[in-house]
């Protein structure tokens, strides 16, 4: 099941990535798409919101590829982005991360060839600060992001 919103700010996006992340937990894996400066450190600042985690914590990585947060769960923000296509991701040891007792949120998914994502979430920069986010998940919990989004 899907559900596709558009926000108009930064903030907007940001809670919409809280209310996904109110019923996220562990092992979910969040997989983000969108060109660079979508948006999507911005949705996982919302997500970290959600799981208690100090959203000044989330920071665009510029050599970190997994950093750690403490929160509700553990909490992994992957961003592959440095990543090139040479790079065996095999061998970062990321299953290590996803051991069944954390939540993690992936930008640049397209690298995790062989990974299943819980959410899907797509962000598409429409026209300057809008953006069209579509977020694909099981039914029951796409349902419960529904309501998330009407009290946020
Ligand atoms: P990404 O991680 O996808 O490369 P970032 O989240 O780092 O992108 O940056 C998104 C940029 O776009 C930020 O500077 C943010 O302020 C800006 N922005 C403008 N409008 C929006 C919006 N509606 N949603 C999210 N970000 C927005
Ligand atoms: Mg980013």
């Amino acid at each position: 099941m899907c559900i596709e919103i558009e926000t108009r700010s930064e903030e907007e996006t940001k809670r919409v990535g809280e209310a996904l992340g109110q019923v996220l937990q562990p092992p979910d894996l969040v997989c983000i798409y969108g060109d660079l400066g979508a948006g999507k450190t911005v949705f996982i600042k919302g997500i970290a919101r959600a799981l208690d985690v100090d959203e000044r914590e989330i920071t665009s990585a510029s050599f970190v590829i997994i950093a750690e947060h403490e929160g509700k769960y553990p909490f992994y923000h992957i961003d592959l982005y440095r990543l090139s296509d040479e790079t065996d991701v095999s061998q970062l040891g990321l299953e290590d991360y996803l051991d069944g007792c954390a939540v993690a949120a992936v930008e640049w998914p397209e690298f995790l060839k062989d990974w299943t994502c819980s959410f899907e979430v797509t962000i598409q920069i429409t026209e300057n600060d809008k953006r069209k986010i579509t977020i694909v998940g099981d039914q029951q919990r796409i349902e419960e992001i529904k309501r998330w989004l009407m009290e946020i």
